[in-house]
């Protein structure tokens, strides 16, 4: 006969009791008066002192072949009056006989309870803890069939356990301790005592649905896995959420606030290590400008360039006070660092490289005069997204050291350890946003590259070969273009200007002659000049002569931040210097070509003409401090063509 196993599940078991092939013996019932387990061969049964009742449907049970224990065919059995068993009192039966055998066995094992929780940090990553009540013996003092499923344990200490013998149970009841093993298999009613006790020897651990301790374990869990996201950094106290609570605008949306949760820990916490470190390794700095020689120099097949770099060491910086968020100026930076006395110099090389083709050639030198250290570092600790275009230039515009450690590249969870390395002596993820010094030495730079001779040499071999291109094109079409580039150069200024004054000047500087916009003006000049057209890149000329030739053309300020013509008349009219006088013949000549008047007030239109009567007196008694010399006149007669017939005159020249 084979043997029926227990079927003993550590898990939630949703298995019905299963239908058997063949009809199974029932071996076991319950003594009609006391319900107490009697076996099919029990002393009682087989002299019939006991009557027997069926444990699953109570009905009154014959025995068949009692006390004969060698017969297989028909095997012993308790048999029901209307004949078969129904499956489910075998498995009553079965339940019955296996809780009064853990009882004669006196003990259980009860397996391990663990309990986890999950905490959620700021950051929306999960932290677990976990406690476990060990697995141990118990011994047993009663067991009483609760109903048809399940048996409750009374332990020798008092305490109860509701064992579940089906398996099912999934929830708890709260203060209960209950664990479930499953004996729903019919084969189990034919066992005999032996049998059943050496399987309950062997029952594998079973399951816990609550145990005594859960409160308990469940509070443990939550405050270790609490305490794992607060090492992560990832978390705070109940103390902080207060505080951070009393100042949160209303209406916040949750996740923005649970980033600004983070932001703030860890800003505080780099603030704290940097208080704490009083020091901070700084990367170097580095600045670069390049020229690539024009296409076809040289042997017109290999690369030539010239490179002028600057670089500065990594520098530790020692800090005598560090201050979180405090406002400066318009911005309000995560943490300033005022550095301590004697602040170090910032100890720099400048090398030139110069590649023509396969030969490469490398000058190096120290930095002669080190700049110092400014009195105050800023830094931005990125936490989600780094530093955006509106607050760096704000940066720019304190003019201030500022250096951005971006958390982002650490990887993985934050320790405060992993942070202290990262921001005190790590360079990974550090970068300077700004710095004053990189702003001086790469003017430096570029005018270094300049005035390089190789450089110089790039230019003239431009210049040279260009010259026949430049021609290919009509001079009206380059005046055109000269006017336009010049206009756009003057644009640019005036905006910067106006900057200047909401911004404050600290870094805001006008275009120069190495600004994109002056390189237009410099080669339709250049085009110019090559056609016969001289004088477009002369200082004198192009920004001051032609802009006021254009505010009177256009009735606006072109160079002057002002918007009518006769507001620049005005400023004209109120100069007064030697070498300023001697263009005003052109601009009376401007005035009338373009009927400047038609714009004016009356009033206007008078104090002008009394101005102009005078200019025209000193002209016409040939005063030199207002004749012009002629090099302007054939470039303004193509510029503004509806000036010829005036600049052709020749009123006001020196000749
Ligand atoms: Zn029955």
């Amino acid at each position: 006969m084979a043997k029926a196993e227990w079927n003993v599940q550590a898990g939630n078991s949703d298995r019905q009791i299963p239908a058997t092939t063949g009809a199974v013996p029932l071996k076991w019932a319950s003594d009609a008066s006391t319900g107490a387990p009697r076996y099919i061969h029990d002393p009682d049964i087989v002299s019939q002192a006991a009557g027997a009742v069926c444990p699953g449907c109570g009905s009154k049970l014959w025995t068949v072949l009692a006390g004969q224990p060698q017969r297989v065919r028909p095997t012993a059995h308790f048999r029901h009056v209307a004949g078969t068993p129904r499956t489910a009192c075998v498995v009553v039966a079965a339940r019955l006989a296996a809780s009064h055998h853990l009882a004669s066995l006196g003990y259980i094992d009860l397996p391990r309870r663990r309990v986890t929780a999950v905490s959620k940090g700021f950051s929306g990553e999960g932290y677990e803890g976990w406690v476990e009540e060990p697995a141990q013996r118990v011994r047993i003092s009663e067991v009483r069939m609760v109903d048809l499923a399940a048996a409750e344990l009374t332990l020798d200490d008092g305490r109860t356990i509701l064992v579940d013998l089906t398996g099912k149970r999934v929830e708890g009841e709260a203060g209960r301790a209950v664990i479930t093993i499953n004996l729903s298999d019919p084969a189990l009613a034919e066992m005999d005592v032996d049998e059943l006790r050496a399987r309950l020897r062997l029952l594998p651990p079973a399951r816990w649905c609550s145990h005594w301790r859960d409160r308990e374990l469940t509070t443990e869990a939550r405050t270790q896995a609490v305490d794992m996201a607060r090492q992560a950094l990832d978390a705070w106290s109940d103390e902080d959420e207060a505080r951070f609570q009393a100042q949160l605008p209303p209406g916040m949306d949750p996740d923005a606030t649970a980033t600004m949760r983070r932001e703030t820990l860890l800003h505080r916490t780099v603030k704290s290590i940097l208080e704490d470190a009083r020091r901070i390794q700084a990367p170097g700095l580095h600045a670069a400008v390049q020229r690539d020689a024009p296409d076809g120099y040289g042997d017109g097949w290999y690369d030539h360039r010239v490179e002028v770099l600057w670089w500065s060491a990594p520098a530790e910086l020692r800090f005598e006070a560090v201050e979180l968020e405090r406002r400066l100026g318009r911005i309000v930076p995560d943490v300033v660092g005022h550095l301590a006395e004697p602040r170090p110099r910032i100890l720099g090389g400048i090398a030139t490289r110069v590649q023509r083709g396969d030969d490469e050639e490398e000058d190096e030198q120290h930095d002669e005069f080190p700049a110092h250290w400014s009195e105050t570092v800023l830094i931005e600790v990125a936490v989600t997204h780094k530093v955006d275009e509106e607050k760096l230039r704000k940066v720019r515009h304190l003019d201030l050291p500022t250096l951005e450690i971006d958390l982002g590249a650490m990887g993985g969870r934050l320790t405060q350890d992993g942070l202290r390395r990262l921001v005190v002596d790590g360079l990974e993820g550090k970068r300077w946003l700004h710095h004053p010094t990189l702003r001086t030495q790469r003017a430096l730079l570029r005018y270094k590259l300049r005035e390089h001779a190789e450089v110089l040499a790039y230019q003239a071999y431009i210049r040279a070969h260009r010259r026949e291109r430049l021609l290919e094109t009509l001079p009206s079409l380059w005046a055109e273009r000269y006017l336009q580039a010049l206009r756009a150069f003057c644009d640019a200024n005036i905006r910067i200007e106006r900057l200047r004054k909401t911004e404050g000047p600290r870094y805001l500087e006008h275009l120069d002659e190495d600004s994109e916009e002056w390189a237009e003006v410099a080669l339709a000049a250049e085009a110019l000049e090559a056609h016969g057209f001289e004088g477009g890149v002369e200082r004198v000329f192009a920004r001051t002569i032609v802009p006021r030739i254009l505010s009177i053309q256009l009735n606006t300020g072109v160079g002057y931040a002002v918007s009518s013509a006769i507001e620049v008349l005005n400023a004209i009219m109120n100069t007064r210097s030697d070498n300023s006088t001697q263009w005003l013949s052109l601009y009376l000549i401007a005035a009338k070509s373009f009927d400047v008047e038609r714009h004016f007030r009356p009033e206007q239109v008078q104090r002008f003409r009394k101005w102009r009567a005078e200019v025209v007196g000193q002209i016409e008694a040939e005063a030199p401090e207002y004749l012009r010399p002629a090099r302007f006149d054939a470039i303004l007669s193509l510029l503004f063509p509806a000036m010829a017939r005036g600049i052709a005159h020749g009123k006001g020249r020196a000749d």
